[in-house]
């Protein structure tokens, strides 16, 4: 997994960790983070463990997204070449598995439709075309 720590406020991985020797006593120097950027600062050993756990957490996460993604994109191309389509009329969506339709929405327009073309054969009242 490759991890980069990156600059908090300006986003850029120009960083460099140093020991400060201010407050450095004995053999454990407190250590702190410079953007060479924006010049942004953290200071203390405790606090860049957490920033760097936090960032580690969003990489992995975004990777796992991107991968989620990529399956569902080849996914998607797999159905494609089926050649069957959603039985909406102007829906060119692959239909979903046991569905004629894509999507809930493409059967509700359907059942709609079916529902209003009754309504028109029966009578003008509540008929909008006319
Ligand atoms: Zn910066
Ligand atoms: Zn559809």
């Amino acid at each position: 997994m490759s991890f980069r720590f990156r600059c908090p406020k300006c986003g850029s991985s120009h960083v460099t960790i140093n020991a400060d020797r201010h407050t450095t006593y004995g053999d454990n120097p407190n250590h702190y983070i410079k953007c060479t950027i924006c010049a942004w600062m953290l200071y203390g050993d405790e606090q860049i463990r957490v920033e760097v756990d936090r960032q580690q957490a969003v990489t992995e996460r975004r990777q796992m997204e991107s991968f989620r993604l990529r399956t569902q994109v080849e996914e998607h191309i797999h159905e494609e070449t089926d050649g069957a389509r959603c039985s909406w009329a102007g829906c060119g969506n692959p239909p979903r598995p046991n569905s004629k339709y894509c999507s809930r929405e493409c059967s509700n327009k359907n059942a709609r439709q079916r529902y209003k073309k009754r309504k028109d054969k029966k009578g003008p009242e509540e008929s909008e075309a006319a």
